[in-house]
């Protein structure tokens, strides 16, 4: 596949998001340094585990709503992440074979696991591109995307637990435009943020510290309050109801949440372009 030959190289220097993140999810693709820094989080936020999963079950249960009920048969997913079970594109092609899925990521360890993101089922197809989001023209102008989804109809954009890795100063909003101008009318925004916003004062003090954790493992984390998150959802039309803890948006019985009533997930939403 194009790309594989200069893959980057995996650093196991130094802790990643998407090797933390796989770590809180219970997955077995990370190394020791990602394990010391996601347990340094665990320690000051125990709940991050239900947390990483409330993220992820927002993710079932938007692309499940938007492919059953909106008829959306296009996705693209950026910040993908090491691939868990079920990944989107196994979602979606569960309610329709035929849905096509391009992946995004930019961390070269889920380069390495593409090849089983990619299998697709034969009525749909999906790709993976290496690259950043800071960057949306390299992933707009791709040859795996041009082949895989046709812009001029609707698509469902997924930013799952990205932007919060998207500091200030690389101009997350910015970023979030130019990839929702180039989609059709009656393409979809799915988006889930991480906040440190919430009524439990001790809760939100540690926001400070978990960001701290991550800085020094040398990634930016960016909590958002509901207004900054907010923002990234302007021009568009919000899906009831609204922005949303991630465990309260759409919630399904058959996938309870384990966090407690004061235990924040992330901001979640989902919002179509007119
Ligand atoms: N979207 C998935 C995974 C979230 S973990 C889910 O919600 O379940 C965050 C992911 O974003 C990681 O895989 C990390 O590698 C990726 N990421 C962080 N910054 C990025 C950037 N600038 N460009 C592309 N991907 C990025």
């Amino acid at each position: 596949m194009a790309g594989y030959g200069n893959a980057p190289m995996i650093d196991t220097t130094k802790p990643h998001s998407a090797r933390m993140y796989d770590y809180y999810l219970g997955g077995k693709t990370h190394y020791e340094v990602d394990v010391q820094a996601a347990e340094a989080v665990v320690a000051k936020v125990p709940f991050a585990g239900a947390m990483a999963r409330a993220n992820r079950d927002f993710m079932i249960r938007s692309t499940r709503w938007l492919a059953s009920e909106r008829g959306v048969r296009q996705f693209l997913d950026i910040g993908t992440g090491i691939p868990t079970e079920p990944n989107l594109h196994q979602i979606a092609q569960g309610v329709a074979p035929e849905c096509k899925v391009v992946y995004t990521d930019n961390d070269p360890i889920v380069l390495q696991y593409a090849q089983a993101l990619l299998h697709s089922a034969p009525e749909g197809r999906t790709a993976y591109v290496q690259a950043d989001a800071t960057d949306p023209e390299a992933i707009l102008d791709s040859d795996e995307l041009y082949s895989t989804l046709d812009l001029n109809r609707p698509v469902a954009l997924s930013v799952n637990a990205l932007f919060h890795f998207v500091p200030d100063d690389q101009n997350p909003y910015d970023i979030l435009d130019a990839l929702v101008s180039q989609l059709a009318p009656g393409s979809f925004l799915c988006l889930t943020h991480a906040t440190s916003e919430v009524n439990d004062p001790a809760l939100a003090a540690l926001g400070k510290e978990v960001e701290e954790i991550y800085a020094a493992g040398g990634t930016p984390l960016r909590l958002r309050t509901s207004a900054e998150v907010a923002r990234f959802f302007r021009g568009l039309e919000l899906i009831d109801p609204g922005i949303t803890m991630a465990h309260q948006w759409r919630p399904d019985p058959a996938m309870p949440s384990e966090l407690k009533e004061n235990e924040p997930s992330m901001y979640a939403g989902v919002a179509r372009k007119p």
